[in-house]
């Protein structure tokens, strides 16, 4: 066992459900955090900041940062505000920067830590999906390292550590399914955000989760896997696997597939993250596949989650489509949220924002 101390990261996003998970893996593991950053959750971030003895930490709102700068006037801890302050904490000298913030807000800190030419741990997928072109090009020049956090890609990247240099011939990328997994589009046509945030494997934030009750997320995560491990769409094989045991596979040139297996727990791929190459133990629940019994694999239906097929096709277009994909999903998602369109628009006002970009290229 690798027994080096791990150096102190920086956790953008801390608040969130991968933040806090990241938070509680450096419990475990007496890993340090030098830097933290939120939005506007300031009794739970004055509290991790407490805790972990942060040097700084990072508001996005100006009046929370106003606030916890009060509440930790009796620390050392550093308080800053809004976007420039999230760009310090990213920038800080440390090890591994995780960024666990989540939409394409998250950019700007993957952007920064890459130009720096640091180690990633990456939650914040939609970095990738609207400039995984950009991104991955700058961190080839600057030597950057870019860690997958995503369960799927964290899988893929464990698959891969036995390749030898052997390409990857497909990627099976599995997806539970999301909340609606076996409705037909009728059935979907009146669901609440309630009903879409009920996720049957994972909990999570609420973005990803109507992601996932969309299928949009398997979308988003085949145009992350193409930026991350350089294959083309055609390449990635989108499996429904209801069990999410198996987080995806890779097959090589001969027809073996090597897949990575583990419970639903986020703290793996996490922990593999902040600890790469070293495994050490995690406080995530063991498997026991006699107790699954089984494990199952079936073809997503485009009909019934058309968000899915339209981020296949969009997959191939590029940064600037992928980018048009993703704002107007974020959009989306926040109206369904706020109630102000049904669950069955969200797939048509993304479709209606790409047929501007189209319209404007043609
Ligand atoms: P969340 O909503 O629970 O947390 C988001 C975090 O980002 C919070 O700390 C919030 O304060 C911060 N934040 C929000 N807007 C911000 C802004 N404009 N500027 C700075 N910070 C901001 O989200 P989450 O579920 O933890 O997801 C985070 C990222 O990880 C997303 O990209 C998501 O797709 C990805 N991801 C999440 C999971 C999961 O299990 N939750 C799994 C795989 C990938
Ligand atoms: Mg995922």
């Amino acid at each position: 066992m690798d027994t080096t101390p791990i150096k102190p990261i920086a956790l953008l996003g801390s608040t969130g459900s991968i933040g806090t998970q990241t938070l509680d893996v450096c419990d475990k593991l007496q890993i340090p955090v030098a830097t933290l950053s939120a939005r506007r959750n300031v009794a739970l971030a004055e509290e991790q900041a407490r805790r972990f003895n942060v040097r700084l930490v990072a508001m996005r709102d100006e009046a929370a940062a106003r606030d916890l700068k009060s509440r930790l006037a009796d620390t050392d801890t550093r308080v800053v505000s809004g976007e420039s302050g999230v760009l310090e904490a990213a920038q800080y000298d440390c090890g591994t920067v995780v960024n666990a913030i989540v939409g394409e807000a998250g950019l700007a800190a993957t952007l920064a830590v890459v130009e720096l030419g640091r180690t990633l741990a990456l939650a914040n997928k939609e970095s990738l999906v609207c400039a995984g072109e950009r991104v991955m090009n700058l961190a080839r020049e600057r030597g950057a390292t870019i860690l997958p956090v995503d369960s799927e890609h964290s899988a893929i990247f464990q698959c891969l550590q036995g390749a030898n240099g052997n390409k990857i011939k497909r990627i099976i990328l599995t997806a539970s399914g999301g909340a609606f997994r076996g409705f037909t589009r009728e059935q979907m046509q009146n669901v609440t955000p309630e009903d879409a945030l009920r996720h049957p494997n994972w909990s999570m934030g609420a973005k990803v989760t109507i992601d996932s009750a969309t299928m949009m997320n398997k979308g988003l995560e085949l145009i992350e896997a193409m930026h991350l491990f350089g294959v083309r769409a055609e390449h990635v094989k989108i499996l429904v696997h209801r069990q999410s045991v198996v987080h995806s596979a890779v097959e090589f040139a001969d027809g073996a597939v090597i897949a990575q297996l583990g419970t639903p727990d986020m703290r793996l791929p996490i922990q593999y993250a902040l600890t790469y190459p070293a495994r050490l133990p995690c406080p995530a629940p063991e498997l026991d596949l006699a107790k699954l019994g089984s494990l199952t694999f079936e073809e997503p239906d485009l009909e019934a989650f058309p968000c899915l097929r339209l981020a296949i096709e969009t997959a191939p277009r590029g940064d600037r489509f992928c980018a048009v994909l993703n704002r107007a999903n974020e959009t989306a998602v926040e109206r369904f949220l706020r109630r102000e369109i049904a669950f069955s628009d969200i797939c048509g006002e993304v479709k209606n924002e790409l047929s501007k970009l189209n319209q404007e290229v043609n």
